[in-house]
């Protein structure tokens, strides 16, 4: 089987905007709307000639338990099925509720866990991408899902992990 690439986050912070880049084609359903990705789609994907998968996740309908429940119960499942974990963050937001709820269950599992900072469209954007470090997750990584700015080198450090 091909090794698996799961992509968490909260709604809206640009994961189906990253699977786009990745797959090179509008593909994943971006949307201003929150949560229009269905629960799990998986894509096959290929990056330096190496195949892999890569499961978006969306689709929340916050319930009785709230967003936070839901956010936790989809990365939950997508960590079990994957190989490695990109964990997608709004640096124009910054971490969130949400996201630390969601580092806690990251920082159960020994697979290699990637801190993307999304949104960092320029240069002027990189200094809130670092202020990332204090999720305690490591190195983030500044991209920019819409205009491909990091994603390349995201990809190689990524691929040179599975
Ligand atoms: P998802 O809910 O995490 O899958 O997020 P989407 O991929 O649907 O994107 C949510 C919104 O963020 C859309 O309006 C995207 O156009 C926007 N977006 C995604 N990536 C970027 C980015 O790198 N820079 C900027 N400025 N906007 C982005
Ligand atoms: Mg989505």
């Amino acid at each position: 089987a091909l090794p698996v690439v799961a992509i968490v986050g909260r709604p809206n912070v640009g994961k189906s905007a990253l699977v786009n880049r990745i797959l090179g084609r509008r593909e994943a359903v971006v949307e201003d709307v929150p949560g229009v990705t269905r629960d799990r789609v998986t894509y096959q994907a290929e990056w330096g000639g190496r195949p892999f998968s890569i499961v978006d996740t969306g689709g929340w309908e916050p319930d009785a338990k709230g967003i936070d429940a839901a956010v936790a119960a989809q990365a939950e499942v997508a960590i079990d099925l994957c190989d490695a974990v990109m964990f997608v963050v709004d640096s124009r937001v910054g971490a969130t509720a949400t996201d630390e709820q969601v580092v806690k269950m990251l920082r159960k599992t020994n697979k290699p866990v990637f801190l993307v900072a999304n949104k960092v469209d320029d240069v002027r954007q990189e200094a809130e991408a670092a202020s990332l470090w204090s999720l305690g997750l490591g190195e983030p990584y500044p991209v920019s899902a819409l205009h491909g700015r990091g994603v390349a080198d995201l990809l190689d450090l990524i691929l040179s992990k599975l």
